[in-house]
């Protein structure tokens, strides 16, 4: 993803330990885990994911936090919290406050990267909300839910794209999935396939429906046109929806 990230999520949010941790005992972490607790903009006394050298993962408690030492007391052990699925959720942005809904589930989903954009069928008022006056809340509400969901990784939230940003990059993505509510699409099952994807884009339409070039022009970037069913969802209830439903088919909802 070329564009800008404008949360500070990814890779750079794991917190490591270099050495195996064990419950109830105090560990010092290195340089690299006091800069990815900072980015979780976490406190002494506050509560952290943590992986371990062997790849186990704990809860652990703050003991300590400054600018030379992190030290923790891990008191749970978790099951990976990360999913190897990446997932990309390209969302055209609703208007208001339902974007924010939007980012906490799919935090919550587990999806890795967040794309909003603008397309033809925006409405007036959407563009003149593209500006957009909350989205200086949009990183706090990616982070906050990605606290309390016990993630390891904060996703990445992009800047708002315009729908050729979005085509151009459609190519990183292995599997890419437009959400298309007309008869004849595939749906969701067939669009994964049985191939096991490492990296799905979700391409999710405005209130307003994608203009018919849209979903062809998406299509000759190599996307599928799939259905979720034979219900029309508000955009924000398609991206949820989608997002659980590939995390169910290739990700890690078992
Ligand atoms: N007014 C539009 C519907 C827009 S719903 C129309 O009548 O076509 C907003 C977006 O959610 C759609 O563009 C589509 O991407 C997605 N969506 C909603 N329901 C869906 C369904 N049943 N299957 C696939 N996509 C759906």
């Amino acid at each position: 993803m070329n564009q800008k990230c404008v949360n500070s999520g990814g890779e750079s949010t794991l917190i490591c330990a270099e050495q195996p941790l064990k419950l109830e005992q105090q560990f010092n972490l290195a340089a690299t885990a006091i800069a990815a607790a900072k980015l979780w903009q976490v406190r002494c006394g506050e509560i952290i994911t943590v992986r371990d050298s062997k790849h186990n993962w704990f809860r652990a408690r703050i003991a300590q936090l400054d600018e030379q030492l992190l030290t923790i007391v891990p008191f749970e052990s978790l099951p990976q919290p990360e999913s190897a699925l990446e997932i990309c959720v390209f969302q055209a942005l609703p208007d208001k406050e339902r974007f924010e809904l939007v980012l906490q589930k799919l935090t919550e989903i587990g999806v890795s990267h967040i794309v909003p954009f603008m397309s033809k069928h925006s409405s007036t008022l959407q563009q003149r909300d593209a500006g957009q006056k909350k989205s200086h809340r949009w990183p706090d509400v990616v982070l906050r839910a990605a606290r309390q969901c016990r993630r390891a990784m904060v996703p990445q939230l992009f800047a708002v794209h315009t729908w050729d940003e979005v085509l151009e990059q459609l190519d990183a993505w292995d599997t890419k999935l437009i959400l298309d509510a007309r008869v004849g699409t595939w749906s969701m099952c067939e669009g994964v396939g049985s191939g096991q994807p490492n990296r799905v884009a979700i391409i999710v339409g405005p209130e307003g429906g994608f203009a018919t070039d849209e979903i062809a022009q998406a299509q000759g970037c190599g996307a599928v046109p799939v259905t979720i069913g034979p219900r029309i969802l508000r955009t924000e209830t398609a991206a949820i929806v989608a997002a659980a439903l590939v995390q169910h088919l290739a990700g890690d909802y078992a």
